[in-house]
């Protein structure tokens, strides 16, 4: 086992895998930019290097800064969090090149899974059924219309280099397309340096359920059932939950062999996520994540396993801790994305926080870096906590979330916590009888300015 692990990032995420390694007896690095000396992260691992000024991109994604901290501090290893440079096939290959261990899978794993196209081909290739859609990329407009033809409208235009939610376009009928296409190219091509556009089918009421997998690298895969995390803002997630309130243990069942199957057989190392739009009893994959999500810890909850935990084991060479036979549900989890955000806009609110304080009590989880006095700098993600409870049934978890939500007190900045409130009396929230556009919807209606 390692002795010592750097921590590739901030926030919350940096906190979360100290603790792991503290449980586990393993010493950590926190890096840092110098807008973040006095962060959380900073005072809770035992050492700290400073890696560069406060924009991400001469901080926490410079990749020679970080390399040079390891060999500094002698970390062993290297955990990215999520974001920042935890899906950065060259950074893996960098890292392993300097002898350092990437806890996190492969660099050709990150690849194959990072370009959006790939990822679908590769799904396809491994019995993973997808959104119906273009062959790979669409070179220009009266491809698109063929496609569009094809497939039927409404389709979806997404960017091959995609991610948070950006470069997405959806053209409802054949007139839209020429309008569509264009602008999600143009948009595609500024977020993210590649203007390579493919065409899905655009599902009009699915559901977000994605399938976490898990994998030691030596052909042996789990998975650890599904989220639903269709509760989104501009294709965000704001609610995850696990289990799935619309799955059965039967369909549970078939597409988690289908994704442990699926990364089994490409020896995947580490933790991974499946999404999928469920629609009609039919799941379709929409792409891959190769790192640990924002919302594990409803599957910890329910699962009671560390991830992160099992994430450094097999980065170490050891097994995973359980086998499929020894994962077994037990009750439901929440969780909300709390951001420094303020409402009807959702504009990011940095600033001092004057009075902090955490929920408690039974099921009551909270990963924050907050404190009292601490200042959120205004050049990262506005993600400020995440508020995680569990109950025996769903409707004890929303009980306790009601509950939970009402003890928390973040004063000096505005959050996203009123929507949760204000969330929490609609009927649809509490039976749990939403697809993705519910929120945009909902959204529009309660809380126009
Ligand atoms: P990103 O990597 O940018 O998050 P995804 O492919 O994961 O992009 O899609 C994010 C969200 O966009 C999905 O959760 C869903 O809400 C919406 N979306 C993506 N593809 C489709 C589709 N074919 N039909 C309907 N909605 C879609």
């Amino acid at each position: 086992m390692f002795d010592k692990i750097l921590i590739a990032n901030r926030g919350e995420i940096a906190l979360r895998v100290i603790r792991a390694a503290r449980e586990m007896g393993i010493a950590t690095v926190a890096v840092h930019s110098t807008a973040d000396s006095d962060a959380m992260h900073v005072r809770m691992a035992d050492e700290s290097v400073c890696i560069g000024p406060a924009p991400g991109s001469q901080s926490y994604l410079s990749v020679p800064a970080i390399i040079s901290a390891c060999e500094i501090t002698g970390a062993q290893a290297i955990h990215p969090g999520y974001g920042f440079l935890s899906e950065n096939a060259g950074f893996v290959q960098i890292v392993e090149d300097h002898g350092i261990t990437f806890i996190g899978p492969s660099a050709e794993h990150i690849r194959i899974m990072g370009d959006k196209i790939t990822a679908k081909e590769t799904a396809k290739e491994l019995g993973i059924p997808v959104v119906p859609g273009s062959d790979g990329g669409v070179a220009d407009l009266a491809e698109a219309r063929r496609v569009g033809d094809a497939i039927g409208y409404p389709v979806i235009i997404k960017a091959t280099a995609g991610g948070g939610g950006r470069g997405m376009k959806v053209a409802r009928n054949a007139k839209e397309m020429e309008h569509a296409f264009s602008t999600a190219r143009s948009e595609a091509k500024a977020a993210f340096g590649n203007d390579e556009v493919y065409i899905e089918k655009y599902l009009t009421t699915p559901r977000h359920i994605e399938i976490q997998v898990f994998g030691d690298g030596k052909g042996n895969a789990v998975h650890l059932g599904e989220r639903d995390c269709s509760l989104q803002r501009r294709h965000q997630k704001v609610f995850e939950e696990a289990p799935g309130p619309c799955i059965t243990p039967e369909e549970r069942a078939r597409i988690g062999k289908i994704c442990a199957d699926a990364v089994a057989r490409i020896n995947y190392i580490g933790a991974g996520t499946v999404e999928f739009l469920y629609e009609n009893g039919e799941f379709y994959f929409i792409e891959m994540n190769t790192r640990l999500q924002v919302e594990h810890p409803v599957t910890e909850g329910i699962f009671g396993v560390d991830l992160v935990r099992e994430q450094i084991r097999v980065a170490a060479g050891l097994p995973m801790s359980f086998t499929q036979d020894d994962l077994r549900i037990n009750g439901h989890a929440i969780e909300v994305r709390i951001n420094a955000e303020k409402l009807p806009n959702f504009s990011p609110c940095p600033g001092r926080i004057t009075a902090y304080h955490a929920p408690g009590g039974l099921g009551v989880r909270m990963d924050s870096a907050l404190y009292t006095g601490y200042s959120i700098p205004p050049y990262y993600d506005s993600l400020i906590a995440k508020l995680i409870v569990q109950g025996r049934d769903r409707p004890e978890a929303l009980a306790r979330l009601q509950r939970a939500l009402s003890e928390l007190i973040v004063d000096g900045i505005d959050t996203t916590v009123p929507l949760f409130h204000a969330l929490l009396q609609e009927p649809d929230v509490q039976s749990g009888t939403y697809n993705i556009h519910w929120l945009e919807r909902w959204l529009a209606e309660n809380l126009a300015d």
